[in-house]
């Protein structure tokens, strides 16, 4: 077994359960690509098993803190068993729901989503790359399976040194899949969709949303940043009578639009909007036009930290736009999905578009991932995805 050792004092972190190793905190050690590790203080004490990724600037993520665990087939179904086992006391109210989350299900790297009996794996990092067979077997066996589609399409391993891949991984079948959400169905593109066909982050707030708009009697919608109409359906599900998507993406229009129909809502009261959103929010603007209740649920705006302060100028600027566009009593669900992007600083940034809209609210829900998306404690890189829903002054 090779050992990783860290320079003095770089172990704090993982004293604290946190899993990751930076390139920048190792004194010696090398290993192959996805290579099981035992890292170790300075002077050599046991800190971890951990997998090795010799190009990633992230250089060593951690399996396990217990020092009599073994790194093997059984290790890797343990924890897909764990993670399943989470998932079932949830209760779900959905065909469709993240099996694996990454670091919080104790498998660094790896996301794993069901849509009802296929399964669709993202393999981020040479760790779980190198035990991929491992664990499509034991993800196949927990979820009495017999598919898996694999989407590790992902720009992050490129950093890792691996090629985008895509395809069934396990089994065959059709990659237009139908999954049920709160009563609703919804048409899913395991091989052509976004992440790994949809955005199953998002259930709880949709649910939230057809929630406040029957509350609030809201008539007139508009969805921004669409994709494939989840709040759309959320929408027309608590009553409003015109909803509006906009997305920049034709396909996902398409799709929003066949999912208001199979959900045999009454295809008048929806439009489907080509269009960038910033752009139609000022048009909406210009043509004095007003709603009832407006969704941001944008693409993340920043990718790094250090992309924060511009991301913060674009979340501000659409919220502004969306906040001037309600009427007085109106509602706004606005999100940001950049990790970069803590609560507070997200708060601040609606706080501040309010001001420039020249309007007052008041936060009337925090919103967040679902639950089969959880943060661990220890791991607060995680807690990516976060909301607000903002009550404009009547
Ligand atoms: N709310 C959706 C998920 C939104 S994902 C759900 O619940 O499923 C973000 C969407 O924003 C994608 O569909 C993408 O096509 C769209 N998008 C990205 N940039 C855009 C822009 N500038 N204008 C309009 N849509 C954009």
């Amino acid at each position: 077994m090779k050992s990783i050792r860290l320079r003095e004092g770089k172990e704090r972190s993982l004293l604290r359960r946190h899993r990751w190793v930076f390139e920048g905190s190792i004194a010696k050690g090398k290993a192959d690509p996805g290579e099981t590790v035992r890292v170790e203080t300075h002077d050599g004490r046991f800190l971890a098993w951990g997998a090795y990724s010799p190009q990633s600037a992230i250089r060593v993520r951690v399996w396990s803190f217990d020092e009599s665990e073994r790194i093997d087939a059984a290790f890797f179904a343990r924890r897909v068993r764990a993670a399943a086992a989470l998932r079932a006391r949830l209760a779900i109210d959905s065909d469709a729901l993240r099996l694996v989350h990454g670091e919080a299900d104790g498998l660094p790297g790896l996301v794993v989503d069901r849509y009802g009996d296929t399964l669709v794996a993202q393999f981020g990092c040479a760790g779980v790359e190198r035990w991929k067979a491992a664990l499509a077997d034991a993800l196949l066996q927990v979820c009495g399976g017999t598919r898996l589609y694999e989407r590790s399409d992902l720009g992050v391993r490129r950093l890792e040194g691996l090629p985008e891949q895509q395809g069934w991984l396990r089994g065959e079948g059709p990659t237009l899949l139908t999954i049920r959400e709160h009563g609703w169905s919804l048409q899913v593109d395991i091989a052509q969709g976004h992440k790994t066909g949809t955005y199953l982050d998002q259930r709880d707030s949709r649910q939230r949303f057809a929630l406040w708009v029957r509350r609030l009697g809201c008539a007139d919608v508009l969805n921004c940043f669409s994709y494939t109409g989840g709040f759309t359906l959320a929408a027309l599900a608590g009553g409003a009578q015109r909803v509006a998507s906009v997305d920049s993406s034709a396909p996902a229009l398409q799709s929003a639009c066949a999912n208001v129909q199979r959900n045999g809502f009454d295809t008048a009261r929806h439009v489907a909007v080509d269009a960038d959103v910033n752009a139609h929010l000022r048009l909406c603007l210009e043509q004095g036009r007003r709603f009832d209740a407006i969704v941001l649920d944008p693409p993340k705006f920043a990718h790094t930290a250090a992309q924060a302060e511009r991301a913060a100028r674009a979340y501000k600027d659409i919220n502004r736009l969306a906040l001037k566009l309600l009427r007085p009593g109106g509602l706004l669900f606005s999100f940001s999905c950049s990790g970069g992007i803590g609560v507070e600083l997200f708060h601040k940034i609606v706080a501040g578009a309010a001001l420039d809209a020249g309007v007052d609210g008041a936060i009337v829900e925090r919103l967040g991932a679902a639950p089969d998306h959880p943060a661990t404690l220890s791991f607060p890189e995680g807690e990516y995805l976060k909301g607000l829903a903002v009550l404009v002054a009547g």
